[in-house]
């Protein structure tokens, strides 16, 4: 099957509008003919679920949480981008777009990131509307922050908590819907299979998982907006439920999965401290506006650091080396975030680390806190000589801007990060893969769309920071409200379709066998057992570094524990109640088959790009030294019963507007 983008012709500037104006529509009235289910309810979902309903959809919203308001959009902290060039400082829906595609290492669609720049002020005006209390600065205005691989500031934000706001955002929009009775939510249902009928989705199988009970639903279309497979590592800053099943269940019925091992290491994570852990807590980027990251610079002082005779605190200005502002002295601190992760890895691997195991650097507050104590002392007239005053009124400042963030580092972690400096490692956050779209958002499975985390993204190898929920809300508000109704525009006087076809009952059945299975089983080993044994496998060997040796024995050794988890995994407990085991048993089973195509991905894409790190393609320098002239593609894969059989698409990757060359931000 030939992958057909359909980006449409012209200038890139004109291109969205043009399309817009010329795509089919569904007319008020007939808008009310047609079911729409969405699967999940974060940011791209919930947004989507409340515009589709607004508009006179008949939406079905699903999400295995108790609320849509627990999706785990709720984690993110830092902010939200926006070309809105508030601060005069030079930004444009152009530079949006040009530092998306650079941050991406060039492996992202053109056309679409330039939609994203153009329709990202809409957000912001769209979240202020509904009332979602951004930041703003003394004189009123919404206020913003840098993050990596910018040189403006155009990162909107609530204190360290912009997602939680912007869901409550989007909850509320929902709210209407579902008090009008355009929304009818599904709350703790999970989806486990799509339908398709004559080669079109028209529904999903889904678990109630408080009964256990499998229901039909029918729709004209199916919306996946599932979010990201981070946890595929087991460890990672993901909610501990979020999952990779609906996107991986309608690649195997024909959605073919883009770019898999193109995976998000953040830089500024708590470090791991021993195997109790099941989940790694993010330290958001918007540290980095002002903290700034350094371990010692002799291995001798990193050693007494480690075994607890010298303290961070102890080393003077020129015993410390600030890696990151000595290596890339034009972005220092906010490189982005692959460039950084990569940089403190290698410290810690040449003996600088911090922390017992060695695998940590510093996030250090000190010079900010003076910064602005000094500054506060000289605007309100007061001694900017006296230190420890200077030090309370700069630390107001820090707390007012990222209070919550260095509370939870503190409860973690039980050190003080305003006196002493955070220490911090590079952990999985984000999945730049995903479910392969067109510029309709449509998969390759007709009238079976994906949004936001869960699709393969308009993010390349890389994603900036503050671009998801900038993507996802993109995604949900404003792209897919116009190009769903051109799918279905043909499908007007179709009416309901019904949950007894035979192609129901067959992806029921499905799903029941799966479940039974599972339940008598009867092994010997937790799903658990099984989920950290995958993540060691691609923590070690599929992580931050990936080599051709290391790939292959991945391989071999996912497909070999896959066998060993059906055959000896223990799920307790019924199928008709609730039970969390069973939950984790369906969802670690995909993650079994996804790890597998992950390093295969890895394996075949002999380049390093963005977050994909090939420790043999790398420049003297030790930066993703990438191939463009064989690798310039988007890998689309396609599913022949198991992993090892994919078959690769490839979708050419076509600049005509940026020019290709070698990433830097020295
Ligand atoms: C700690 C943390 C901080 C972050 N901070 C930022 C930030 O500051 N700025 C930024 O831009 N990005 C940030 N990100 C990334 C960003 O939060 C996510 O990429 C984004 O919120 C994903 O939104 P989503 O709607 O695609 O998915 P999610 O919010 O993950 O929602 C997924 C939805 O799908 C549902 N679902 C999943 N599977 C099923 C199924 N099988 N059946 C039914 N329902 C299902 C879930 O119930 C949920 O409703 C952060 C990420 C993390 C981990």
């Amino acid at each position: 099957m030939a992958l057909d983008s359909k980006i449409p012709h012209g200038p890139i500037s004109d291109k969205w509008t043009d399309y817009k104006d010329h795509i089919n529509l569904v007319n008020p009235a007939n808008k009310r003919n047609l079911d729409i289910i969405i699967v999940g309810t974060g940011l791209a979902g919930g947004s989507a679920a409340a515009t589709l309903a607004e508009q006179g959809y008949n939406v079905k919203a699903f999400c295995f949480q108790d609320s849509p308001r627990r999706a785990h959009s709720i984690a993110a902290q830092g902010g939200i981008n926006a070309a809105k060039n508030y601060k005069g400082d030079g930004d444009s829906v152009y530079r949006l777009f040009y530092d998306t595609v650079k941050g991406g290492d060039y492996r992202a669609r053109e056309a679409n990131v330039h939609r994203l720049a153009e329709v990202s002020a809409n957000i912001i005006d769209q979240c202020v509307a509904q009332g979602v209390p951004l930041a703003r600065e003394y004189g009123g205005l919404l206020d913003n922050r840098s993050f990596g691989g910018t040189l403006v500031s155009r990162t909107f934000y609530a204190q360290g908590q912009t997602g939680q706001q912007l869901l409550l955002g989007a909850y509320s929009a929902m709210n209407r819907q579902i008090g009008r009775g355009k929304i009818k939510m599904y709350n703790r249902h999970e989806m486990l299979d799509i339908v398709i009928v004559n080669g079109k989705a028209r529904g999903i199988i889904a678990r109630n998982l408080i009964t256990g009970e499998i229901e039909r639903h029918s729709a004209h279309a199916v919306v996946v907006g599932s979010g990201g497979y981070g946890n595929v590592f087991f460890l990672s800053t993901n909610a501990m439920g979020s999952n990779a099943t609906a996107a991986w269940k309608i690649h195997k019925k024909g959605a073919f999965f883009a770019n898999p091992c193109y995976t998000q290491i953040h830089p500024t994570c708590i470090p791991v401290s021993g195997d109790h852990q099941s989940k790694l807590t993010l330290m958001s980027e918007s540290l980095r506006n002002d903290g700034r990251i350094w371990v010692p610079a002799k291995q001798e002082d990193a050693k007494a650091i480690r075994e607890g005779k010298k303290k961070a605190t102890d080393l003077s200005e020129a015993e410390r080396d600030y890696f990151l502002e000595r290596r890339y002295p034009a972005f220092g601190n906010l490189v982005p975030r692959d460039v950084a992760s990569r940089a403190a890895k290698e410290r810690c691997d040449a003996g600088f680390g911090v922390n017992k195991t060695g695998e940590a650097v510093y996030l250090d507050f000190a010079a900010a806190i003076k910064r602005y104590g000094t500054e506060e002392a000289f605007v309100k007239g007061l001694d900017a000589n006296d230190a420890a005053l200077v030090t309370k009124l700069g630390a107001e400042i820090v707390k007012s801007k990222y209070g919550n963030l260095f509370q939870m580092y503190y409860k973690i972690v039980d050190e003080d990060p305003y006196t002493t400096p955070m220490m911090i490692y590079p952990a999985v956050h984000y999945t730049m893969g995903g479910t392969w779209v067109d510029y309709n958002l449509m998969t390759t499975i007709p009238g079976c769309f994906s949004i936001g985390e869960s699709n393969f993204s308009d993010h390349g190898a890389n994603r900036l920071g503050a671009s998801a929920l900038m993507q996802g809300l993109a995604d949900g508000y404003f792209v897919l409200p116009y190009t769903i109704g051109d799918y279905l525009a043909p499908d007007i006087k179709m009416g309901e379709i019904s949950t007894d076809l035979p192609e129901f009952v067959a992806a029921e059945k499905e799903v029941k066998d799966q479940i039974d299975r599972f339940i008598n089983n009867k092994g010997t080993h937790s799903v658990d057992y099984f989920h950290k044994k995958l993540g060691k496998i691609m923590w070690d060997k599929v992580g931050m570094a990936r080599n051709a040796k290391g790939l292959t024995e991945a391989i071999e050794e996912i497909a070999a524990l896959r066998e060993e988890f059906y055959k000896d995994v223990k799920v307790p407990g019924s199928a008709n109640e609730f039970n969390q085991e069973l939950e984790k048993a369906t969802r670690v089973a995909d993650f079994l088959e996804l790890g597998e195509l992950f390093a295969k991905d890895a394996l075949h894409r002999n380049e390093s790009c963005g977050g994909h790190f090939r420790e043999e393609y790398q420049t003297e320098e030790g930066e993703a030294l990438r191939d463009d002239e064989n690798f310039a593609y988007v890998a689309a894969w396609e599913y022949k019963g198991k992993p090892s059989d994919a078959v690769l698409h490839k979708e050419p990757l076509v600049y005509e507007n940026i020019k290709l060359v070698q990433r830097s931000y020295k």
